[in-house]
């Protein structure tokens, strides 16, 4: 193990909770109980579903069921990359047509406005920086992507995004061979714990009950089964994400796919000015098993990429915990981006799980016939998309129990998608191991080659997983 990585806090959930430790659980259910809806997870879309949720209806009787405590998924792990994208579009508009994915990513766009809003208004000091997302190149292919890209974006509808070579893009951010970039206004940076502990405490000032401590084992129309009671609605909805195959039923609905982070120690002024990124931007880059990162309110880097992408069984990591081959590989990615600070600390490292549809497209649904509900599915980016899914499972609600007609966001072409199982092991295992390992393969041949074709390899990966 490097010198740089040694000593390196792993797990505890995740570097966002080291400030203020880990929150002392809310009370458990303490037996049967009845409520209007009931919520089944305690993270973003649980909690922003019951926000808006109680701001329409202030009379419902909410009560959300949290296994552990609010924010102990992937809402508390995450990047903090608030951004307009969302899994799926273009299979959207390829079933729905284009100018149906357009509205979608129209209603992201406001998306991201409508978190910072709220935070605002809410009093939510979540560090938000509403710098927007760069997203770099540094090899001929990912220049070549990345072009590609940008003109896709373009298409649908992002009038204000734009494009940098390489020394403009230099300007912002000093990162080593950059070739180009492209960047667009629609994100920010944020504290996701800051995020999803302001919610928890928002929904709870405006009435919502929330139990933590209290897992939820079965889940039938009507009914939220756990070991303490069962508490019946009219309305269950699942916002468990990348935990769901732990319920009854629902082991191959959503593969539960890791992804780790680390954080380094806060860099100098110098090392600072050195790098430049004073604008804050979310960062990511164009290789297939790209890097996403932030600089953090306290002045460190946190960078997140995929590790050991998938545990067979469909198990989650216990508590965050990575394994020490994933921090060295996130090391050597953040000292690529930054040679000059190979000597810096990696403090923290930490996993997560996201949830992964056999489609990858994300998708949130109401069944009108049993009344059971469920949003995600959303991949890699659900820091925005969990509050379109609230908004839009509220109006579903809403729609069912005849306090409104449809509305514009119930009829976004991810609504009420479905889409069929994954696949038993060990063909589900073997399957998503493939698609990384090729991935990191391509990128690496796309390294040495300095080729401006995009490796076939990786787009293999890509039909095989069912990606395109
Ligand atoms: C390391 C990492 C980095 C990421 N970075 C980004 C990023 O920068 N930008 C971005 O857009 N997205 C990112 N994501 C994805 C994003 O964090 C998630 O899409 C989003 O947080 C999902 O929110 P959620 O509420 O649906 O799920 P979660 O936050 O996972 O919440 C689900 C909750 O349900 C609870 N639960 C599960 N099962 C049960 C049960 N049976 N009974 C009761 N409770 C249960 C869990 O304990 C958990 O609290 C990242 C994810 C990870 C793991």
């Amino acid at each position: 193990m490097s010198s740089a990585v040694s000593g390196v806090v792993n797990g505890g959930i995740s570097f966002w909770y080291a400030d203020d430790g880990l929150p002392t659980p809310r009370e458990p259910l303490a037996g049967d109980a009845s409520a209007d809806v009931v919520i089944v997870g305690g993270g973003y879309t649980g909690l922003w579903t019951a926000y808006y949720l109680k701001k329409t209806a202030p009379f419902l009787r909410i009560t959300v069921l949290e296994q552990k405590f609010c924010g102990y998924g992937a809402s508390g792990r995450n990047g903090g990359w608030l951004y307009n994208g969302i899994a799926g579009r273009d299979r959207y508009a390829k079933l729905h047509g284009h100018e149906a994915a357009v509205r979608l990513q129209k209603a992201m766009n406001e998306t991201v406005a409508e978190v910072v809003r709220v935070t605002e208004e809410a009093g939510i000091d979540a560090d938000v920086h509403a710098g927007g997302v760069l997203e770099v190149a540094y090899t001929p292919a990912q220049l070549a992507r990345l072009k590609a890209f940008h003109e896709h974006e373009l298409s649908y509808g992002e009038k204000d995004r734009e494009l940098y070579g390489a020394r403009e893009t230099g300007e912002r951010i000093r990162i080593a061979d950059t070739v180009g970039s492209t960047w667009t206004p629609h994100g920010a940076r944020l504290h996701p714990v800051k995020l999803v502990k302001g919610l928890a405490a928002a929904v709870e000032a405006l009435g919502v009950t929330i139990h933590e401590k209290t897992p939820v084992t079965e889940i039938r129309p009507k009914h939220a089964v756990t070991p303490y009671g069962t508490v019946r609605a009219p309305y269950i909805l699942r916002c468990t994400e990348g935990f769901t195959a732990s319920l009854k039923g629902q082991k191959r609905t959503w593969l539960p796919m890791n992804s780790s982070m680390i954080a380094t120690e806060p860099l100098t002024d110098e090392q600072w000015a050195e790098i430049g990124w004073e604008g804050r931007e979310t960062l990511g880059d164009m290789a297939h098993a790209y890097m996403y990162a932030q600089r953090t309110a306290d002045g460190r880097i946190a960078l997140g990429g995929r590790g050991i992408p998938y545990r067979f069984g469909s198990r989650t990591d216990n508590d965050g915990r990575t394994q020490p081959a994933t921090i060295e590989a996130l090391h050597e990615i953040l000292v690529r981006f930054f040679p000059q600070l190979a000597g810096l600390k990696v403090t923290h490292a930490w996993s997560g799980v996201l949830g992964v549809p056999r489609d990858w497209c994300a998708t949130v649904t109401l069944d009108r016939s049993t009344g059971l509900g469920w949003a995600g599915g959303y991949v890699g980016s659900g820091v925005a998309t969990t509050n379109l899914a609230a908004r839009t499972l509220r109006d579903l609600v809403q729609q069912d129990s005849g306090q409104s007609g449809a509305t514009e966001l119930t009829g976004l072409p991810w609504v009420n998608h479905r889409v069929r199982k994954w696949e038993p092991e060990p063909l589900r295992w073997l399957g998503v191991h493939g698609m990384y390992a090729t991935y990191r393969t391509a990128d690496r041949r796309e390294l040495t080659t300095h080729s401006a074709q995009s490796s076939k390899l990786a787009q293999i990966a890509d039909r095989v997983a069912g990606r395109h």
